[in-house]
């Protein structure tokens, strides 16, 4: 039987084109919420510029019930930022993020707060036991990813996490505060320290519709990992100028020694040269590359665009 405890607890779901699923998501969440809480709670669901009637079920919803709470952004501006605003809107004590497609178990909040009370964790976070009824490929690249985003980090990430997790009043406050516009919210909650511990999930299916994560965002959301996580990409660079340098040097010895010791054997040609330029024009380039997206992020931090905007809030007003 959960310990009894007064915590106000806010949920946070965010949603871009999920009419197939964003009613049985609330029922769900509700039901989980009845369950256990005593201290009340929120709903705070964030339509990211859905183009379907997500939105329009939603305040459907917030009429009938208080618990639910609504931002609406002016247009779709990722998962990252939509949970963000939900972070910097919620005003519980804790706060659990969840996705809106019902991957991650609503019924896991009784244990989750359980946990943050019974070890003073400020941080619960899921680890995924087992991937249901994702492709092979989204599988494999969400391995590669993990480890390699560890490997190359500053910050040691737990591996097999996503953003399913129960953040406290000291790691909102944390995360408020931090002034960088292009999140990378795990991580992030990561850095922010305190005292962070897992619990054990099986990750289920999508319950309906299709990921709204393709290629290109996922892409995009593994460069802002790695380059706002690490500087290692810059060594890199470094690594790979030095080591050409050096075959460029050994090159010039082996063409040098061969003209004087082996006239006859060298080809008057070219084809060495040609190498050595598309080889080392290779390496520049990359190398520019690398400090190109540094300095293309620091373009998007200066501008201090905001990361999101609002266009509409429901039911922030009334307490519940
Ligand atoms: N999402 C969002 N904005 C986006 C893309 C996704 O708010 O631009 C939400 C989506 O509605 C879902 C969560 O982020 O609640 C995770 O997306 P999805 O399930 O499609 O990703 P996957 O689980 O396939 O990685
Ligand atoms: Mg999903």
């Amino acid at each position: 039987m959960p310990e009894q405890h007064n915590l106000f607890i806010s949920i946070i779901i965010p949603c871009f084109n999920e009419e197939q699923v964003i009613r049985h998501t609330y029922q769900r969440v509700t039901q989980a919420m009845n369950s256990f809480t005593h201290g009340g709670y929120e709903l705070v669901f964030i339509n990211d510029g859905s183009r379907d009637s997500t939105l329009l079920i939603l305040k459907e919803l917030a009429q009938n019930d208080i618990h639910v709470k609504i931002l609406g952004f002016s247009r779709n501006f990722g998962h990252q930022p939509a949970v963000t605003a939900g972070i910097q809107a919620c005003t519980g004590d804790v706060a659990i993020i969840i996705d809106a497609d019902l991957q991650d178990p609503p019924e896991l909040f009784p244990a989750m707060v359980q946990k943050h009370i019974d070890e003073k964790a400020n941080v619960v976070y899921g680890m995924r036991e087992k991937r249901k009824g994702e492709t092979f490929f989204k599988k494999i690249t969400a391995r590669a990813f993990y480890r390699t985003i560890n490997f190359l980090s500053d910050t040691p990430l737990p591996v097999d996490t996503g953003d399913f997790r129960l953040i406290d009043k000291h790691v909102i406050e944390a995360f408020k505060s931090l002034p960088e516009k292009n999140k990378y919210i795990r991580g992030l909650i990561t850095w922010v320290g305190f005292k962070q511990v897992p619990i054990m999930y099986v990750r289920e299916e999508r319950f309906a519709g299709e990921t709204k994560y393709p290629l290109s965002k996922m892409i995009k959301f593994a460069s802002t990992s790695l380059l706002y996580f690490s500087k290692k990409p810059l060594k890199l660079a470094l690594g790979l100028g030095s080591l050409s340098i050096l075959v460029g040097i050994l090159l010039a010895i082996w063409v040098i020694s061969g003209l004087i010791y082996r006239p006859n054997t060298i080809v008057p040609g070219w084809s060495s040269t040609v190498i050595a330029v598309i080889f080392f024009g290779g390496v520049q380039l990359l190398t520019i590359g690398v400090l190109g997206e540094y300095l293309g992020n620091m373009f998007e931090e200066i501008k201090n665009r905001p990361e999101y905007i609002i266009h509409e809030k429901i039911n922030f007003t009334n307490l519940p």
